[in-house]
């Protein structure tokens, strides 16, 4: 599997404490993407099942309240047949998986996608700039939709109607990151063109809402 980055856990993408892994890779060229670092298939860095595996498992032995993995990126659904295996077996322990795709759930299907058999929770379609808005729960443009793919989670849950947040994290290495909702704020504060990066060292981490 090919990564940009992962943290072990955050409230910031998706219910509860997850997991997160930002895929490297996507195809799709939204305009006004806030991670066109992670476009390129050769950026980021290699990662076998087991060591991600082994990543996971301590971090849940660290946080025990650790609730899933959340696929962001880049595009979850251009890695499909390895993701869908890591995330069989991450179900397969009592976690949930989310991920957030680029692509609609009628593309993935299309395209006969085996991740998406394995995901509870997906938000599906192009970020669009121009519907962008920020008062729906973890969607980033009003074309895209939170779907609820198993049972593991109902629309009922008064966390699907929470407002977005997002952290902003600071390292023992002095690195900065920015986790969650990509409020435009927190991408001129905080984002690859700000100051800040510019004079710090930086590891942005922003996700594109319905994006992966
Ligand atoms: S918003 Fe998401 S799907 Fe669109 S280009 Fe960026 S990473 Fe790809």
């Amino acid at each position: 599997m090919r990564l940009g980055s992962l943290i072990d856990a955050t409230e910031a993408e998706g219910p509860g404490l997850r997991f997160v892994l930002w895929t490297q890779g996507c195809s799709l060229g939204c305009a006004d993407c806030c991670n066109p670092h992670l476009w390129s298939a050769a950026g980021g860095e290699d990662w076998s099942q087991d060591a991600l595996w082994e990543r996971l498992s301590g971090a849940r032995a660290r946080h025990p309240g650790l609730e899933g993995l959340t696929l962001v990126g880049g595009e979850p659904f251009e890695q499909d047949a390895a993701l869908a295996t890591f995330c069989r077996r991450v179900r397969e322990a009592g976690l949930t998986v989310m991920a957030f795709s680029g692509y609609t759930r009628a593309e993935l299907k299309a395209r006969d996608s085996k991740l998406l058999e394995e995901v509870d929770l997906l938000v599906d379609g192009r970020y669009e700039v121009e519907r962008y808005t920020t008062s729906l729960r973890w969607i980033g443009s009003t074309n895209q939709t939170l779907h609820f793919l198993s049972l593991a989670y109902s629309p009922d849950d008064p966390r699907f109607t929470e407002p977005n947040h997002a952290e902003v994290r600071l390292d023992h290495r002095g690195l900065i990151q920015v986790v969650g909702f990509p409020f435009p704020k927190v991408r001129e504060e905080f984002g690859p063109q700000s100051a800040l990066a510019r004079t710090t060292r930086h590891l942005p981490q922003a996700k594109q809402r319905g994006s992966a």
